[in-house]
């Protein structure tokens, strides 16, 4: 067995790997040869921690596992650790034999950077000039400098629900050459693309705070109850999505879908759009929303791609198991 620790992640992965690990393994799901397996999550009683699993097996790419983790709200205060702890588990699809561990943090965070990333790719107009920010935490950087590269973005307009974080992704687009502007939420209008990741439980982002042609990538919502946009935004928009299954029950679209205003026959696999097999954007005035929920595929595509890179330069630990 192989294993990749968290320190050396850095190191080896880059957005290029991470994008490319990640539209794969969507292709692969909407072909109907990935699929996820339910995800786990539990409060466990103890340190206030969420934990779970996210699992699934990709056929096509031979990937086996699951990524086991969650939240430890107490970490950064009591013990000077980063509150998300993950760690990766790969299988040999074969055997059933552990083949590999590998550290997750960074990987999440590269991961959920590349889903939305591949949904400007695949959604948002060519010729998008400003790029619209809700949320500066941790994931709203690794987001940013991700999405910069899909289009030649002139601007970052930036919302916070606490405003005093802003300069984290104000650094992020100026280290990147683009200008940063703070915003306030209808001034989101002049956005061509609007990311949201924040943790809220409560819309920020209205239906009239879009202009027709918009791409709108909903990333912070992977839980029953949060919830980023109003759900008569998705009503107005076409609505893509990393998973059906949970873009209804724990994405932005649950909410929609609870008032009836969407219904699943509504929402299409992104990979769909990847294949080819279904057009994605049809018009320059229509909105396009992608509800990127967070699966188990993207953590094993981009584990299995790290442990390559981690072979490759002679990195990876290799233990008798
Ligand atoms: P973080 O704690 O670093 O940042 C939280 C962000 O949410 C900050 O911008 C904060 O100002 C904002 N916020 C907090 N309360 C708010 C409120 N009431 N209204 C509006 N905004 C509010 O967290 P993070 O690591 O950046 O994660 C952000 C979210 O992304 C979390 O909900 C996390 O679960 C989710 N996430 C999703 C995926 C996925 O695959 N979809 C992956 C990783 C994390």
């Amino acid at each position: 067995m192989l294993i990749v620790p968290e320190r050396e992640i850095a190191n080896l992965m880059t957005r290029e790997a991470a994008f490319g690990a990640v539209e794969k393994v969507f292709a692969a799901m909407a072909r109907d040869e990935a699929y996820n397996f339910p995800v786990v999550r539990e409060a466990i009683g103890h340190e206030d921690a969420l934990y779970g699993f996210k699992g699934g097996f990709d056929r096509a790419g031979a990937t086996l596992g699951l990524k086991a983790g969650g939240y430890w709200p107490n970490n950064l205060d009591k013990r000077g650790l980063i509150n998300h702890q993950s760690t990766v588990f790969l299988f040999d699809p074969d055997t059933g034999m552990p083949s590999a561990m590998v550290g997750g943090n960074l990987l999440t965070a590269l991961r959920t950077a590349a889903a939305s990333s591949v949904s400007i790719k695949h959604l948002a107009r060519d010729d998008a000039k400003v790029l619209g920010m809700i949320g500066a935490g941790h994931q709203a950087t690794f987001q940013l400098r991700a999405a910069l590269e899909q289009r030649r973005f002139e601007k970052v307009i930036g919302w916070n629900y606490h405003p005093e974080m802003l300069p984290n992704i104000a650094e992020v687009a100026e280290a990147a050459g683009v200008p940063f502007e703070a915003a306030e939420l209808p001034g989101m209008a002049e956005a061509d693309v609007i990311i949201s990741i924040t943790s809220a439980f409560a819309p920020s982002l209205m239906a009239d705070h879009v202009s027709p042609g918009t791409h709108v990538a909903c990333m912070g919502t992977d839980t029953k109850g949060k919830q980023e946009v109003e759900a008569a935004l998705l009503a107005r928009a076409s609505v893509f999505t990393d998973e059906v299954a949970q873009s209804v029950s724990i994405g932005e679209a649950q909410h929609a879908v609870a008032a009836g205003l969407v219904g699943e026959a509504d929402i299409t696999q992104i990979g769909a759009v990847i294949n080819g097999t279904h057009p994605g954007r049809s018009s320059a005035e229509e909105i396009t929303l992608f509800d990127g929920t967070g699966v188990g595929l993207q953590d094993l595509a981009v584990a299995a791609a790290v442990v390559e890179l981690a072979v490759e330069r002679g990195v990876a630990i290799e233990v008798d198991f």
